[in-house]
């Protein structure tokens, strides 16, 4: 064993990025303008980025696992989506008007959403998520809106609550009325149920992600999201299905249909924006027309000025329309490495780690010493009880010493653009890590 001192190692290669990210630090609020981007000493700072590619200021290239928060299903700036963009320009970027452009992905999106009678896009999965709660207190005429712990759905005022651990104090200042959201255990059928059934008369919905992406990669069954969505329709709540994540992530469409789940609402964003911003509500007919404003008791829903821009709107249904004309391909390869690299990191590991995830989406969670051995990780406690500062050194290994992306803390995506010898080169990574840090026959 060795000890690596691996941030020295970062430092020394990425000078610029340092000098760069100073300037940062004095322009914006400790250097972001998204919290999870920031990283010990200081996140590198990058000037371009190709296929399965990241390059910094300093000349250093990464393969990204990050992959623009997991929206890049197709590698960074693949051609068929750059072609499609450099013809908008021309034609212009922004209209804020009906435009063409949005029929062609709503049209995607109809066909392969069952849930999407009627659509409306925003800028961000954010605004998507705020709508959607908005959409089930406005169609319930209840106030409650459940969400599970360590679910996130972006920070719309109305969702942020129960993101980090322990799941129970208050997320920001600033917040008001959030005793209006309730937050139940993933995976937990009993805990859920008993929670929500405190609240049923006042129940206007559940928002549940069918794998928990930030919340640590981790995979809803099959029985839990029928269970909750049976409970919830039951009482006359709303089921929605927060999809940003895990649509056409994991097949051509959204996860949903194939757990036999029949939704209200379904959100989606990353993906379907091909890069751009992006966020949808999509929802049935009867739902989606409380968004009406003709109506008397209209929900506002939507709005926006970036709203079904033209450019987000021709890089999502260019990426759709690639992934439907090569799903037979694309799923099956990206799973297939998905796959590969949670076996690898798990061998790697041994009983050191429990590797979660599903499809191309894998995540790390290293033991406490003295804990006791997992073999699963089923929900946000438990990936939260993970030892957190191993899993940054273990990142900040990969970034420093083998050229490798994970933003640190965060599950890894795999696009079109990775091939397996990437994926192997990422466990051979993994088991340096376990020799020189773990000890070898640990
Ligand atoms: N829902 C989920 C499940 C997400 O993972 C995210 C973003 N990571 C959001 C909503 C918010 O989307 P955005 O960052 O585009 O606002």
């Amino acid at each position: 064993m060795c000890a690596v001192n691996y941030e020295e190692e970062y430092i020394r290669k990425t000078r610029r990025s340092a000098e760069m990210f100073a300037e940062s630090a004095k322009l914006h609020v400790r250097g972001v303008s998204h919290n999870i981007r920031y990283y010990e000493p200081y996140p590198f700072v990058v000037r371009s980025s190709s296929g399965s590619q990241l390059l910094d200021v300093d000349g250093n290239s990464y393969t990204d696992y990050w992959m623009g928060h997991w929206s890049l299903v197709l590698g960074h700036r693949p051609r068929s989506i750059a072609q499609a963009l450099h013809e908008q320009i021309d034609y212009g970027w922004m209209y804020g008007t009906v435009n063409q452009q949005t029929l062609k992905l709503s049209k995607l999106i109809a066909d392969s959403v069952p849930a999407a009678e009627k659509i409306r896009y925003t800028a961000s999965g954010t605004e998507a998520t705020m709508y959607a709660a908005r959409l089930a207190r406005s169609h319930t005429g209840r106030n409650v809106v459940a969400k599970i712990d360590g679910g996130w759905h972006g920070y719309a005022s109305d969702l942020l609550k129960s993101v980090n651990w322990p799941f129970d104090g208050s997320e920001s200042t600033g917040l008001v009325g959030d005793e209006r959201i309730v937050s139940v255990p993933y995976n937990d059928l009993e805990g859920t149920v008993g929670i929500l059934a405190e609240h049923r008369d006042d129940l206007a919905g559940i928002i549940v992600e069918p794998v928990l992406g930030g919340g640590g990669c981790i995979p809803a069954t099959g029985e839990y999201l029928a269970g909750v969505q049976e409970f919830v329709h039951g009482c006359d709540s709303l089921f929605i299905l927060d999809e940003i994540v895990t649509g056409f992530r994991f097949r051509y469409g959204c996860l949903y249909p194939t757990m036999s789940l029949d939704p209200d609402v379904v959100t989606l964003g990353k993906i379907v924006g091909g890069g751009m911003p992006i966020g949808v509500i999509c929802g049935t007919e009867e739902v989606m027309s409380n968004a009406d404003d003709t109506r008397l008791e209209r929900s506002y829903v939507g709005g926006g000025t970036f709203s079904a821009n033209p450019a987000s709107m021709i890089a999502g249904s260019s990426t759709l329309a690639y992934l439907k004309n090569n799903d037979g391909v694309i799923y099956p390869k990206i799973n297939g490495m998905g796959h590969r690299a949670r076996e690898g990191l798990a061998g790697a590991f041994g009983d050191k780690a429990v590797v979660s995830g599903a499809g191309s989406l894998f995540m790390v969670h290293f033991a406490r010493s003295g804990s006791p051995l997992r073999t699963e990780i089923t929900n946000a406690t438990q990936a939260a009880m993970c030892d957190r500062g191993l899993l940054y050194k273990y990142n900040l290994k990969m970034i420093a010493q083998d050229g490798i992306f994970v933003l640190p803390g965060k599950l890894g995506a795999i696009s079109g653009e990775h091939d397996v010898s990437d994926v192997d080169k990422m466990i051979g990574s993994a088991e340096e890590f376990r020799r020189n840090e773990m000890g070898a026959g640990a």
